[in-house]
C-alpha cells in the first residue's frame, strides 16, 4: 500500500475535515421516519426568497452556457446597494469561498492567522490548509457579564505577530450567537498592523436588529486590509445555491481574484442573488420570524432553567449541563436534528436554528423529553 500520507502538502495531515449538520433524507433513510425536522444549519426556515427562486428557475434553460465568470449583474446590483464600485466586489461560491481565497492568497508555512476560541469551524480548516499555524485567542468567560464566550479583541491581538497575515472575525459569531459592537471593533481594526488582511465575516448581519451593531462596509474607506463578506445561504435562503460575496478594496479583491476558479458561481446561483436582493417582503418576513423564534426559545429555555448563550443570529446555543452529543442522538432518534458543537469545545451545549413557530415549538417538547427520559 503506498502511505499517501508522508506526501501530502504541509498542513493537510493535521486537518479535521468540517462535519456538516446532518441531512434530513439522510435522517429518513436511516431511521425510516417522514417528518423529520432540521434546525441544525442556519438554514432559512421560511424557504427560498421567492423572487430568488423564481430567477433561479427562469435560467435553467440556459444551462448549457456557462455562467458570467465576471458575475457583471450581481456585482452592479451589489455595487448600487452599498455604495462600492463593482471592482471592489468578489463573488464566491457561498462566502466560505471568499473567506477560503483570503486564506490561499495570504497564509503559507511559516505564517499564522489568529481567531477566537468557539468561532466559525471553516477557520481552522482554511488556516491549516494552506500550512499556516492557527492561533486562537480565548474568548470572554463563560460568567462574561455581557457576552460570554463572545471574541476577546484584547485576546486576539496578543497575538498578532510578524507573522500573521489573516484574522478571522465572525460578526455576530456562529456558534455561539455573540457580537461585537462597533467602537470596539473599530478599535480594533485602528490598533492592527496594515499588513494583517482582516477578514470581517458577516454572515448573519441582516438578521440583527441592535443599534450599535457596526457595519463593516463602512469602514472599507479607512482600512485598506479589511475583507468584509457575505452570503445569501442564511436570510435569503439560498444556501443550496451557493453564493457569497467579500467587499474590499479594489487591490485587495484583484489579488485574491488570482486564485478564483473561473465560473466558481453557477448560472441559477447569480441569478437568484440577483432577484433576491430585492426580496425586501422576504427579508422582513424572516426577520420578524426570528425575532420571534429567538424570544420564544429563549422563554423556553428560561423556563427549563436551561442557560444559552446571548444571540443576536438566526440560532442560539444552549447549556444542557450534560453531554451534548447524547442528548443531539436522542433527539436525532426523535427525528429532530440539531448542531452538536463538541467539536468547538462546548461538549455541553447544543446549537438550535431558528426555525418556524411550529417547528420551535415540536423541538422544545422534544427537547423536554429527553431532557426528562
Ligand atoms: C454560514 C456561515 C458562513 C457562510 O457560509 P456560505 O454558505 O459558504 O456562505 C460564513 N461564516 C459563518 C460564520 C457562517 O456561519
Amino acid at each position: 500500500m503506498t502511505d499517501f500520507s508522508s506526501f501530502t502538502a504541509p498542513g493537510i495531515n493535521a486537518l479535521n475535515p468540517y462535519v456538516p449538520g446532518k441531512p434530513i433524507e439522510e435522517l429518513e433513510r436511516e431511521l425510516g421516519l417522514s417528518d423529520t425536522i432540521k434546525l441544525a444549519s442556519n438554514e432559512n426556515p421560511l424557504g427560498p426568497s421567492p423572487l430568488g427562486r423564481e430567477a433561479a428557475a427562469a435560467v435553467l434553460g440556459e444551462s448549457n452556457l456557462y455562467p458570467d465568470d465576471s458575475g457583471f449583474r450581481l456585482k452592479a446590483k451589489l455595487a448600487a446597494k452599498t455604495g462600492l464600485q463593482p471592482d471592489q466586489l468578489v463573488l464566491g461560491a457561498g462566502s466560505s469561498d471568499v473567506i477560503d481565497l483570503v486564506a490561499r492568497t495570504f497564509l503559507a508555512p511559516g505564517r499564522n492567522a489568529v481567531f477566537s476560541r468557539y468561532s466559525f469551524a471553516m477557520y481552522p480548516i482554511y488556516t491549516t490548509a494552506s500550512g499556516a499555524e492557527c492561533r486562537v485567542a480565548e474568548a470572554l468567560p463563560q460568567d462574561h457579564e455581557e457576552m460570554p464566550y463572545g471574541h476577546d479583541l484584547d485576546a486576539m491581538l496578543a497575538l498578532v505577530d510578524e507573522n500573521t497575515r489573516v484574522v478571522f472575525i465572525a460578526n455576530p459569531n456562529n456558534p455561539t450567537g455573540t457580537w461585537l459592537k462597533h467602537d470596539a471593533l473599530r478599535s480594533f481594526l485602528q490598533a492592527l498592523p496594515r499588513d494583517v488582511v482582516v477578514v470581517l465575516d458577516e454572515a448573519y448581519t441582516e438578521y440583527v436588529c441592535e443599534t450599535d451593531f457596526p457595519d463593516g462596509v463602512s469602514w472599507l474607506g479607512d482600512f485598506p486590509n479589511l475583507i468584509v463578506t457575505r452570503t445569501f445561504s442564511k436570510i435569503y435562503g439560498l444556501a443550496g445555491l451557493r453564493v457569497g460575496y467579500g467587499m474590499a478594496n479594489a487591490e485587495l479583491v484583484a489579488l485574491i481574484s488570482r486564485v478564483r476558479h473561473p465560473f466558481n458561481v453557477s448560472l441559477p446561483a447569480l441569478a437568484a442573488a440577483e432577484a433576491a436582493l430585492d426580496d425586501l417582503d422576504f427579508l422582513e418576513k424572516s426577520r420578524g420570524n426570528n425575532q420571534r423564534g429567538l424570544a420564544q426559545l429563549v422563554s423556553a429555555f428560561d423556563a427549563m432553567g436551561l442557560a444559552h448563550i446571548p444571540s443576536v443570529g438566526n440560532f442560539i446555543t444552549v447549556d444542557l449541563r450534560r453531554d451534548g452529543a447524547d442528548v443531539y442522538g436522542k433527539l436525532l432518534a426523535r427525528g429532530v436534528i440539531v448542531r452538536p458543537v463538541a467539536n468547538y469545545d462546548l461538549p455541553h451545549h447544543l446549537r438550535v436554528s431558528v426555525g418556524t413557530r411550529e417547528q420551535n415549538r415540536h423541538f422544545l417538547e422534544v427537547l423536554q423529553q429527553v431532557l426528562a427520559s
